[in-house]
C-alpha cells in the first residue's frame, strides 16, 4: 500500500537519514535515492546514501552520484533509514546492518513482493517506477521539484518502463514526465546518454554476447551467458550487460528471455524477462529470486554451466504450463 502521509511523517521528524539502494543499483534505485537526497537538503535534513556495489558509470552524471558511500565507510548513527526500490532485505546486500545504526526504518518501493519489511512501508507493486512515487511523495512534503531532481527520477522512471515502451508505462509515468519537462528536464540528451550512446567496450559486449546466444523449446527462449572471461576481453564491465538480455527477447519467436553473468565473485546473476502474457517474476522466485512480472532476476551460486540449465529447465517448465501441456 502507498503511505506517502506515513513516510512524509517519519522524515519530517528525522533529522538524520540514512538512504539505501539495492545491489547492482539500476537507474530507479539510484535516482530514487539521489531524488530523497535532494529533497531531505531542501528540508535541512543530514543525509548519507549508500549502496553495496558502485553507481554504474552512465549514472555517475546525476547530481550527488559522487557522495553516495559503500556501508563500509560509514561511522555516523541516524534517526531514520530509507531504502528505496529495494524489494527484500536480502537486495540490500552490505547495506543490510546500516539498520542497526538507525532509530527508525521507512521504505519507498514498487515491487509486489516486497514483504514490508521496515516499519514504515510505502509500497506499490502497480507503480511503473519508485521514481514515479518519490515524485508523488514531494508532493506531500511541499518539496519543489528542481532541475537536478527532475533528471534523478527520469533516470529512474526511464529504466524501468523501457525507455516507456514495456507494459508497465502507465499514465503516471507520463504524467511524472509532464512535471519533469516543465522543470527543465533536458530529455534529448539524457536520453542519448542513458539509452542510445555505448561505449566501444558494451558494443563489443553486445556482440559477443548475440554470437553465443543459443535458443531453446523451438526457439522460444533465448539463452545469452557471459562469462569473466568474455567481460575482460571487451574490457566491459558487468554494468555494460545491464539491458543485453532485451535482445534476447526482442529476437523473433521468443516469449522468454535469459541472460547469465558471472560475476567474479563464485554467484551467476541472471536476468530473465518475458512477454505478456507469460510471466518470469514466478520462475525467479522459485529459484530464491524476484523481480516483476515481466522483468526478474536471481543470484545463484554454483557454475555457470549448472546454473544456467536449472533457469532453463524452470523457464521451459513455466512455458509448458502455459501452453496447457
Ligand atoms: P535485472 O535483470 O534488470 O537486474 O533485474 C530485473 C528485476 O529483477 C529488477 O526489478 C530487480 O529488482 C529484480 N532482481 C534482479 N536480481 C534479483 C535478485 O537477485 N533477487 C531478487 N529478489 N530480485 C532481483
Ligand atoms: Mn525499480
Amino acid at each position: 500500500m502507498r503511505d506517502p502521509e506515513g513516510i512524509a511523517r517519519v522524515l519530517r521528524e528525522a533529522d538524520s537519514v540514512c538512504i539505501c539502494s539495492h545491489v547492482s543499483p539500476d537507474g530507479d534505485t539510484i535516482g530514487s535515492a539521489l531524488a530523497m537526497r535532494l529533497v531531505l537538503l531542501g528540508m535541512g535534513k543530514h543525509v548519507r546514501v549508500f549502496c553495496q556495489d558502485k553507481v554504474p558509470d552512465v549514472l555517475e552524471f546525476l547530481s550527488g552520484a559522487e557522495e553516495i558511500q559503500f556501508p563500509e565507510q560509514n561511522t555516523e548513527q541516524y534517526d531514520l533509514f530509507l531504502s528505496v526500490d529495494v524489494s527484500d532485505p536480502a537486495r540490500l546486500g552490505t547495506c543490510g546492518p546500516l539498520r542497526d545504526c538507525c532509530r527508525h526504518t521507512a521504505q519507498i518501493d514498487h515491487h509486489g513482493t516486497n514483504p514490508d519489511f521496515a516499519e514504515v512501508n510505502s509500497v506499490d507493486g502497480d507503480a511503473s517506477a519508485t521514481c514515479t512515487m518519490i515524485r508523488e511523495q514531494m508532493k506531500h512534503l511541499d518539496a519543489p521539484l528542481t532541475k537536478e531532481i527532475a533528471e534523478c527520477l527520469y533516470a529512474g522512471i526511464s529504466t524501468d518502463t523501457g525507455n516507456f515502451s514495456f507494459d508497465c508505462t502507465d499514465p503516471e509515468a507520463f504524467r511524472v514526465m509532464g512535471d519533469l519537462l516543465e522543470a527543465g528536464l533536458p530529455l534529448a540528451e539524457l536520453s542519448m546518454r542513458l539509452f542510445r550512446e555505448k561505449s566501444k567496450a558494451q558494443l563489443k559486449l553486445l556482440g559477443r554476447a548475440v554470437e553465443k546466444m543459443t535458443f531453446e523449446a523451438d526457439g522460444q527462449i533465448a539463452v545469452m551467458t557471459l562469462t569473466m572471461k568474455d567481460f575482460e576481453e571487451c574490457g566491459a564491465l558487468s554494468e555494460h550487460a545491464d539491458t543485453l538480455v532485451n535482445y534476447g527477447l526482442e529476437t523473433v519467436g521468443t516469449r522468454m528471455a535469459l541472460l547469465g553473468r558471472e560475476n567474479g565473485d563464485q554467484r551467476i546473476k541472471f536476468s530473465l524477462r518475458a512477454r505478456a502474457p507469460l510471466t518470469v517474476d514466478d520462475v525467479a522466485a522459485s529459484l530464491g529470486g524476484g523481480g516483476h512480472n515481466r522483468a526478474a532476476g536471481i543470484s545463484m551460486e554454483g557454475s555457470l554451466e549448472a546454473t544456467t540449465r536449472q533457469v532453463v529447465r524452470a523457464m521451459k517448465a513455466r512455458l509448458q504450463e502455459k501452453n496447457g501441456k
